[in-house]
């Protein structure tokens, strides 16, 4: 499994894949398994592909005239669900940037990120909430996943059935 950035300057703790999220409505609109760089003097993460369909490029070229990435021209990334920006499509770069361009570098202050794993089960008040906390173990998801995943089964066998007849 790819581990996240070694590039990021506060990555020092993070230990699994990240999602990227909007930072406006919270659409995911990429993850860590895409992962380029970290790119400080940008203020951005690359990634080199990106959540399906949450992110829009733009169709208008833009050329930098001032700043670190001055004479790169770019088309505006912006959420698909609450049209925000949240990056930029380098489409030239100078060569110092050669790593940005024809990938997706994402503003880190206009996503937000989420740490897989993170999520802990909230803590039982007493000793009546024993079921719930049995509710969220890990092993009672996972009870739940193999549930869910004979059900689909016995589904996809009556749909198949189903279709025969109708053929
Ligand atoms: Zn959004």
């Amino acid at each position: 499994m790819p581990t996240p950035p070694d590039q990021a300057s506060d990555a020092d703790d993070i230990q699994a894949p990240l999602v990227f999220q909007c930072a406006t409505c919270a659409t995911i609109v990429g993850d860590s398994f895409a992962w380029v760089a970290a790119v400080e003097d940008l203020n951005c993460v690359v990634l080199n592909g990106t959540g399906s369909g949450t992110i829009a490029l733009g169709s208008a070229t833009t050329t930098v005239d001032s700043g670190p990435d001055a004479g790169c021209t770019y088309c505006l990334l912006t959420c698909t669900e609450c049209a925000n920006p949240l990056g930029k499509f380098y489409q030239s770069t100078t060569t110092q940037w050669d790593i940005v361009r024809n990938s997706y570098t994402l503003d880190v202050s206009m996503v937000k990120t989420y740490e897989l794993g993170r999520t802990k089960a909230p803590e039982p008040t007493s000793r009546s909430c024993d079921s719930l906390m049995d509710f969220y173990s890990t092993a009672s998801v996972t009870r739940s996943i193999t549930q869910m995943k004979k059900m689909m089964c016995v589904f996809n066998d009556r749909l198949e059935r189903i279709e025969k007849q109708l053929e």
